[in-house]
């Protein structure tokens, strides 16, 4: 499935598909079926996009399909606006469920038409022990819990109340319905977990129509069975509730039977995930939303201008196992450079313009100049680029008084500008102040296209762009969210990068870029990769930092 050809995302290998494969040798099923469950609670991060591209990922591998199964079951803290943007991350990550689309509300009905028969065969009763009774019935992980008083009331009073519980005879929280299973497991999950809660909510997709609510715990495995789900892949904070799993569908009549595997979940250095945590971001306001390019969300990704196949590679590179790890978020950015650098077109951009008048270049005149629009890929072409008298470029590439080893402009130097000529700087206009305002430069005709007919030599080639052609441009600057590699705590001011976001107003861009769509990575050259923003508009174009050509950090550890 990966855009790229890294071994690990042709051919993977890993605990998970070895126990299909040997599924499928031993005819254990015919067609392969996973589920993609999020719970509409929150945007999906990096995090989610690892499950996502396993489960998708195993399924086209093995020819099966793959559902997407919203698992809407608590109404509290669900909405709509989730649904459709988490269809929206899962394809443009690439993926596609077809005519698979589920819900887990889909199957209310039948799960308390089972949740009944858990009653009526006795392995289920209605509790009245408020939630801290319960907490205190339920014991510890060292001490085994205790049956509730209500445990063994009869099943018809049990089923009598549970069919009120639906009617709305009872307040919100005031009682339960639970498995009767072992308040002395050493398994906590499995000390008669709750089935049923009563909560009087809206529900995006069923209305008014329930006032309780089936658990996780009671939903999953048995949706499971009903969409005929083969392998349920989940991470690794679900094994202990595997034999709960198994349990229900042990002692119900479902149709088919899943069997659950977990793989530990994808944690990344400098950032947090955690749906709780980025939505505290996002009602704190230290950041513009769930889509701001600062945020780990899929949706923050696109914006920031990170093609989908850049993660889907970064995720193919990622082991499935079952340990503990934190991944090193330089290797995602690698793998970002790497699908740009390949795919991006290459554009001229001065972010802090300084304005150079070439003073023996005629006034008025205006050529188009040929530039290369990716030197890693050939059929990429050339596109034409305006040069004239006036022209800006970077400020960082001039120095009045230059060190050793600077080999940009500077008094006297003469340096090359990419695709066009050999410029020599013969003037430095300050202000009063003594800021370097403009400098004034000639030019060498001989030298067009940047090489000179003498063979000599420049140490430095600079960008810049056409000033009476130049779009003028807002630049934001994106960088890591957290200075942290390990942010931590409820509290994650502390650990937020204040340079995460940088913006620069009066940028100047060459005139291509005035009609670049927003996400479309470029590269500006010689200063990373960027893409429009939605917020662009023709007179007021404002673009993204994705990520700069080299890794700053890296460099600034060495230093240390
Ligand atoms: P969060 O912890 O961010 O709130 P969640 O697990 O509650 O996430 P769900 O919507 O329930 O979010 O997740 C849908 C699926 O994505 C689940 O199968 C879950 O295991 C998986 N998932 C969530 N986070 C990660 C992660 N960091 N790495 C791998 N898989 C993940
Ligand atoms: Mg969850």
């Amino acid at each position: 499935m990966s855009a790229t050809d890294t071994p690990s995302a042709e051919v993977p290998r890993d605990f998970i598909r070895d126990a299909i494969r040997s599924d499928l040798d031993a005819g254990r099923h015919t067609e392969i079926v996973t589920r993609f469950p999020p719970e509409p609670n929150g945007h999906l991060h990096i995090g989610h996009a690892k499950a996502i591209c396993l489960n998708f990922g195993v399924a086209q591998e093995f020819g099966g399909h793959c559902n997407l199964r919203f698992d809407d079951t608590n109404p509290a803290k669900e909405e709509i606006e989730f649904i459709d943007a988490i269809k929206q991350d899962v394809r443009w990550l690439g993926f596609d469920w077809g005519e698979h689309l589920y819900f887990a509300s889909d199957n209310f009905e039948q799960l308390y038409q089972w949740a009944e028969a858990l009653v009526q065969t006795g392995k289920a009763y209605v509790d009245d022990l408020s939630a801290d009774q319960m907490r205190e019935y339920r014991g510890t992980l060292t001490e085994p819990g205790r049956n509730s008083p209500f445990r063994d009331r009869t099943s018809e009073e049990s089923l009598d109340l549970l069919r009120q519980m639906r009617a709305g005879a009872f307040p919100d929280g005031t009682r339960v319905l639970r498995a009767k299973i072992d308040m002395a497991a050493d398994n906590v999950n499995l000390r008669d977990p709750v089935l049923y809660r009563i909560l009087r909510a809206p529900h995006p997709r069923t209305g008014e129509h329930w006032c309780i609510y089936p658990t996780y715990d009671f939903a999953h495995g048995q949706t499971d069975a009903i969409e005929g789900v083969t392998h349920s892949l989940c991470s690794l904070e679900f094994e202990d509730h595997r034999p709960l799993y198994d349990w229900f569908l042990d002692n119900l009549p479902v149709p088919s039977r899943p069997r659950q595997y977990e793989f530990s979940r994808l944690n990344l250095t400098h950032t947090v995930l955690s749906k709780r945590k980025l939505m505290r971001l996002v009602q704190d306001g230290y950041v513009d939303g769930w889509d701001d390019p600062r945020m780990p969300t899929l949706s923050g990704f696109r914006r920031r201008g990170v093609p989908a196949a850049a993660i889907r590679d970064f995720i193919g590179q990622l082991a499935i196992s079952k340990s503990y790890s934190t991944v090193e978020l330089a290797m995602l950015e690698h793998s970002i450079r790497e699908t740009l650098n390949a795919t991006a077109p290459r554009r001229l951009a001065v972010l802090k313009p300084l304005k150079v008048t070439i003073t023996n270049y005629p006034a008025g005149e205006t050529e188009q100049l040929e530039a290369t629009n990716n030197p890693q890929d050939q059929s990429a072409g050339t596109r034409p680029l305006p040069f004239s008298r006036e022209i800006y470029v970077e400020h960082d590439d001039f120095m009045a008084d230059p060190p050793r080893k600077f080999f940009r402009l500077s008094p006297g130097r003469e340096v090359r500008l990419r695709f066009a000529y050999f410029i020599t700087c013969q003037e430095v206009i300050e202000d009063d102040a003594g800021n370097v305002i403009e400098l004034r430069c000639t030019y060498d005709p001989a030298t067009r296209g940047g090489n000179a007919p003498d063979g000599r030599k420049v140490k430095g080639t600079i960008h810049w762009v056409s000033a009476a052609h130049a779009v003028p441009a807002e630049i934001r600057l994106y960088d890591r969210l957290f200075h942290a590699a390990h942010p931590a705590g409820d509290d994650l001011q502390n650990d937020l990068n204040p340079d995460a976001l940088v913006t620069l107003k009066g940028c100047q861009l060459e005139p291509h870029l005035a009609t670049a769509e927003a996400g479309q990575a470029v590269q500006f050259e010689r200063q990373g990769y960027f893409c429009a923003d939605p917020d662009s508009r023709p007179n007021a174009l404002v673009f993204n930092r994705t990520i700069g050509l080299r890794d700053a950090w890296a460099k600034m550890q060495a230093k240390g």
